[in-house]
């Protein structure tokens, strides 16, 4: 599955969120003989329509959709030189599908700041500026060969001037991302600056209700999506009982954990969406990207379902629970037949028929 990169300056809090994270596995409660990688958090994607469903179908079992996070070791400001760990962290954040970056606003005298103080901004631009430096490079070392091809070939010409138009917005300080530069013709390049990035910003527990604060540090990353939690605290929500971590969280003002938002925005972020199957043994949501047809969702459950693909029985989320059961849905008109050019949409509720 697609994964998140969590980067971070050193003591912002990364390894407190990751172990947050991990513990919170969703992975040994629904997965039993999955293998777990020690650096991979997998976190449900939390989703209050399954357990309406479970109810309905009097479900076992409820299985949410997993988001899946690594842990990649500390950023050292060097790290587009190859200094130390440099490369192998660049190398890690290539593998990634979105980056997460944590940074620190809380203030804790017994924390040290690797630059002596709590600077949001100038820890974001550390960060970027290592990044926009290594795909600078990436850019240079293929440059030449690019603007060959492109005089050879006519085709190779949007290609080229895609990749120039990056090296411009990279020079400018800006990374891909934020750009809103087309991916696709950048595609090849894996560059670090083009995948999707998301916030956290590690924030004291009393600010968690600071809209002008939260104002402000989004305004630092948009479009980019932020998340405000406190690591110290979602590292103590996890080991409290679910009736237990609600009330301290409503004591904060929440509604829900850092981590919960988290999840939902990661997912989200990669492009993912879902669509729910129902039954006696489970209600669960399955993971596809946005845009997928019906066929490929098919195959998310089993690649037989997806070869032998003959049609999908649909009933959207709300017009089942408003019937009350499938067959009330069927009845009332509901429940569509839809076939392999459709594309799947949130909240649709799936039986498949295929051939095996
Ligand atoms: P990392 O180097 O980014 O992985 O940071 P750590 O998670 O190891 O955190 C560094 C130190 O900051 C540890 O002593 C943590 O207990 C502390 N810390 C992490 N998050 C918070 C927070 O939200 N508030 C406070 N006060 N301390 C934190």
């Amino acid at each position: 599955g697609l994964q998140i990169g969590i980067v971070g300056l050193p003591n912002v809090g990364k390894s407190t969120l990751f172990n947050a994270l991990t513990k919170n596995d969703v992975l040994a409660a629904n997965y039993p003989f999955a293998t777990i990688e020690p650096n991979v958090g997998v976190v449900g994607v939390p989703d209050p329509r399954l357990a309406v469903l479970g109810r309905l179908f009097k479900s076992e079992r409820i299985v949410p959709a997993t988001v899946s996070f690594v842990d990649i070791a500390g950023i050292v400001r060097g790290a587009s030189e190859g200094e130390g760990l440099g490369n192998k962290f660049l190398a890690h954040i290539r593998e990634a599908d979105a980056i997460c970056q944590v940074i620190r606003v809380f203030t804790d005298s017994d924390v040290h700041h690797v630059d002596g103080k709590v600077d949001p901004r100038g820890d974001l631009e550390t960060i970027n500026t290592e990044l926009i430096l290594a795909d600078l490079q990436t850019i240079e070392k293929v440059l030449p060969r690019l603007q060959k091809e492109a005089r050879m070939a006519k085709d190779k010409q949007p290609v080229l001037a895609a990749i120039e138009q990056a090296g411009k917005v990279l020079e400018g300080g800006t990374t891909v991302y934020a750009a809103g530069l087309d991916p696709a013709p950048l595609r090849e390049l894996h560059l670090l600056t083009a995948k999707p990035f998301i916030y956290v910003f590690n924030v004291d527990e009393e600010e968690l209700t600071n809209d002008q604060l939260k104002d402000e540090l989004r305004a630092l990353v948009a479009p980019a999506e932020a998340v405000f939690l406190d690591a110290k605290i979602e590292s103590e929500l996890i080991e409290l009982s679910d009736d237990e971590a609600l009330e301290l969280l409503q004591s904060m003002g929440q509604q829900e954990s850092g981590i919960t938002q988290l999840a939902r925005v990661g997912f989200d972020t990669l492009g993912l969406q879902t669509y729910l199957t129902a039954g006696p043994k489970e209600a669960r949501a399955w993971t596809i990207r946005k845009g997928a047809t019906a066929p490929e969702a098919a195959g998310v459950i089993h690649t037989d379902f997806q070869r032998g693909f003959i049609k999908a029985e649909v009933v959207s989320f709300q017009d089942l629970v408003d019937a009350g059961s499938v067959a009330e849905a069927r009845a009332r008109g509901k429940a569509r037949i839809e076939g392999k050019e459709y594309v799947m949409a949130d909240g649709d509720v799936v039986e498949f028929r295929f051939n095996v």
